[in-house]
């Protein structure tokens, strides 16, 4: 089939946003459906319909604790997301400043290490915040390490870095255990200089082979760096994305000093949501479960784009993808300067892509090269096609470059 003939289907397939497809969330429908019979009453009577409780429910920060490998006392639950943490993190680092630090906004300038591609939602809130970002090569391990090495090393203006470290947005990238030691290790300009670590995809594996997330709170305590990292995680895509729970991991040190700003925001977490979560959920067995039933869901939706990719886009160069292990993505790359046209091609035969660019910050990616493929909410059947319209949009991309 030709890129015309493909045009002519008339298709509306949105790839653009890792969500989980109707089929997953059906999977957590028992949150819904129990929610009478989970009651309002804790474990330790606690009624979970009052005020309070600011760092979450106790059974809750304790199944955090088992999920995250942290001690309780260091975990805070919280509201749906995670992404609102990270934000508020740094809104009241740019506000207050960190402990024992001065609030960044007085700083003539607050910059942070973005490594690309990465995931969109982190460089807007640097761009809402005005926080400089400098963009990092990512290698096949994480991060190139030497180059952050020498950025923290020599410029105090760097407050930070955002790191996913297992199965990153978009690339999948698994970050090695040397790397991991490397950032709780490295010496920075910044005293205040802090791991943005989002373990969003802590539990999601696309194989039998479940790779274990570095324990960088241990690590950058072992390092000499107890309150460098701020670890974020959340269920949202374990059970339901607009109703999980999210969490945050930290030192004891950094996990008061979010108490007393969280304090000032609100009196408390949904504590409902957290007690039915902490009855669904149970352990890190039954999430494990859970999880294998989503990866039967996911698996088949990232197999038949790699078979269409391999099967139209195998032998043209310059032209790869990722294997994710992992995740919610794959990373497509085209020839330099190919990426937009790429896109705009799919839109005009019916397949929304993420804007090429999204993955840099300021939505600039240097070399046109990269897109990102989001496979998991539209059915297998649309992913077929999407995955055949967007290897016949590459191609024309490439051919108008280069006619015959
Ligand atoms: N972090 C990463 C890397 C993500 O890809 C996503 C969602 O796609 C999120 C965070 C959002 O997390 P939450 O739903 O907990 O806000």
């Amino acid at each position: 089939m030709t890129y015309d003939e493909f045009k002519q289907k008339g298709l509306s397939i949105d790839m653009t946003r890792g969500k989980p497809a109707p089929e997953q969330l059906d999977l957590s429908q028992a949150l819904i459906d129990e929610a009478g019979s989970a009651g309002y009453r804790s474990r330790d009577g606690i009624d979970c319909r009052n005020y309070g409780h600011l760092l979450g429910l106790p059974e809750m920060r304790e199944l955090g604790a088992e999920l995250l490998g942290v001690p309780p006392a260091q975990v805070v639950a919280a509201g749906n997301s995670s992404l609102e943490l990270m934000h508020d993190a740094l809104a009241f680092a740019m506000l207050f400043g960190l402990p024992g630090g001065e609030p960044w906004r007085k700083a003539d300038q607050v910059s942070f290490l973005c490594p690309v591609p990465g995931y969109d939602r982190h460089f807007a809130i640097c761009a809402a915040l005005g926080i400089r970002m400098i963009a990092v090569p990512m290698r096949e391990d994480g991060p190139d390490m030497a180059f952050v090495e020498a950025q923290v090393a020599t410029d105090p203006s760097i407050k930070g870095i955002w790191c996913t470290p297992l199965y990153s947005n978009p690339t999948g990238t698994i970050y090695s255990a040397q790397v991991v030691e490397r950032l709780a290790s490295m010496p920075c300009a910044a005293p205040d200089f802090r791991l943005f670590w989002d373990d969003a995809y802590r539990f999601h594996h696309l194989t039998e082979h479940e790779h274990a997330s570095p324990d960088i709170v241990d690590a950058c305590a072992r390092a000499g760096h107890g309150d460098r990292p701020f670890v974020f995680a959340s269920l949202s895509k374990v059970t339901l994305a607009g109703g999980g729970v999210a969490f945050l991991a930290s030192s004891a040190r950094n996990v008061q000093w979010w108490q007393q700003h969280v304090a000032v925001r609100t009196i408390g977490p949904d504590k409902l949501n957290q007690l039915r979560h902490v009855r669904y959920v149970r352990d890190r067995a039954a999430l494990a479960r859970l999880m294998a039933r989503h990866r039967a869901l996911l698996r088949p939706k990232f197999g038949v784009l790699a078979a269409v990719f391999d099967a139209h886009l195998k032998s043209v160069p310059g032209v790869s993808w990722t294997a994710p292990q992992g995740g919610y993505f794959v990373s497509l790359y085209v020839p330099p300067g190919r990426a937009r046209r790429t896109v705009e091609l799919a839109a005009q035969a019916g397949i929304v892509l993420t804007p090429a660019g999204a993955a840099f910050p300021y939505g600039i990616d240097p070399h046109d090269t990269h897109l990102r493929i989001a496979p998991s909410f539209p059915s297998l059947s649309e992913i077929e096609l999407a995955a055949h319209g967007i290897a016949l949009s590459v191609r024309r991309a490439i051919d108008e470059l280069d006619p015959l």
